[in-house]
């Protein structure tokens, strides 16, 4: 594993980054406030357009030319950025957020970015168009200090809140050659997630015989007798001692009162922590098997994101992060999330991964919200001081 190591990057006194980050209030909010008033809704080509063009302006406004930039299509979804730039030491540490959000457009007449007291609130503020602000912050903090940073790789993503369906193949390339990741999603009561459950999204569809249910009792076969013996079955793999939730949230069927039902279909949500079950419900999936030969199961769909475990990868990140945290007089808590995000990716492919690093507040996906600005700014210090740390004890090979 090639992260920093803890007693060399504790000895670097960062109290002088979130002492500027503090004295900056003012230009973070007037970025934020920018940014919050582009919306970039999943589903609105024009929108994302706008605001990656935004952050582009950013990016180079804040860290010059990039050594190379590749704006990938992504036809009617976001488009996917990747861009390095040049830095210290031969680590390179990817920076990855996403900027649509899950709020339409025109959902600023009603709610616009205000800030009130110790609190900013606007759509997409928590998730997470501060992160992106963040992270644009700690550079130019690091930057007032002399400070050096590492070789920095962004990666912004314009479909997460979609599933990440275009930009998952440009998010697992551009893990390649990359020593670690930073995902500058929001923590949870400002604790960073270092583990996600991974989510399956399934459909299961019985195929039966219709025939006159009082003629023909006997011609028919009931698609939806099999589905009530499926949801039973299926229920039974829920394990939750394992972490392993399994919920059928829709079922339907049949076309008439008097016809035996030739067709019924369910949908089913399973959240596991590990891959070992998700192998489980896999194998278990693949098992079901009609109890009639006239009767046919068709299961379709799959795992939208990997489960992320508490790799030793994210583990090491954690305690890197929490003693610079310590450094700068702060306590770093971590937690479990029952959701998905980019980081499972990441995670999969054995890349050592910190979610969760950005925004602290709360209301996710609601109209609550917000995020509390003088903790925000004092996170986005630890931002720096996690960056920074990447150029310490680097070593001469490449990354
Ligand atoms: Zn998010």
């Amino acid at each position: 594993m090639n992260i920093p190591t803890l007693c060399a990057a504790g000895a670097v006194d960062l109290s002088k980054v979130a002492q500027w980050l503090r004295e900056h209030r003012d230009g973070f909010l007037a970025d934020l406030r920018a940014y919050v008033s582009l919306e970039t809704p999943s589903n609105s080509k024009p929108h994302l357009d706008r605001g990656l063009d935004w952050l582009v302006a950013q990016l180079s406004a804040t860290l010059g030319q990039p050594a190379s930039l590749s704006r990938v299509d992504g036809g009617g979804y976001g488009d996917v950025l990747v861009a390095d730039f040049d830095g210290a030491g031969s680590r390179r540490l990817m920076l990855l957020c996403h900027y649509d959000t899950v709020w339409d457009a025109g959902t600023l007449d009603a709610w616009p970015f205000t800030v009130s007291g110790p609190v900013a609130s606007g759509p997409g503020i928590f998730d997470m168009k501060t992160g992106l602000v963040q992270a644009l912050w700690a550079v130019r903090a690091l930057d007032a200090a002399g400070l050096p940073r590492p070789p920095l790789r962004w990666v912004l993503n314009g479909d997460e809140e979609l599933g990440s369906i275009v930009s998952r193949p440009v998010l697992e390339s551009a893990a390649d050659r990359v020593a670690a990741a930073l995902v500058l999603e929001p923590g949870v009561d400002g604790a960073v997630k270092t583990a996600r459950k991974g989510v399956g999204i399934f459909r299961i569809d019985v195929r039966g015989v219709e025939a006159h249910a009082g003629l023909d009792p006997l011609k028919g076969v009931s698609a939806i007798d099999e589905m009530a013996r499926l949801v039973l079955r299926l229920r039974q793999l829920q394990d939750l001692d394992r972490g392993t939730s399994v919920n059928i949230g829709t079922v339907s069927g049949g076309s008439r009162g008097n016809v035996i039902a030739g067709h019924a279909w369910a949908s089913l949500d399973v959240r596991v922590t590990n891959p070992a079950e998700a192998a489980r419900i896999d194998a278990a999936l693949a098992a079901l098997t009609p109890s009639h030969e006239r009767l046919r199961i068709e299961i379709t769909g799959g795992w939208n994101r990997p489960p992320m475990p508490r790799t030793p990868g994210i583990a090491a990140m954690y305690d890197l992060a929490r003693t610079l945290a310590e450094g700068l007089g702060e306590e770093l808590r971590e937690c479990a999330a029952g959701g998905g995000s980019d980081a499972n990716f990441l995670a999969a492919m054995g890349l050592p991964v910190l979610d969760g690093i950005g925004a602290v507040g709360s209301g996710a996906h609601s109209r609550d919200e917000h995020i509390a600005v003088d903790p925000t700014l004092a996170r986005t210090a630890l931002v720096a001081a996690l960056v920074h740390a990447f150029t310490l004890n680097s070593p001469g090979a490449r990354p």
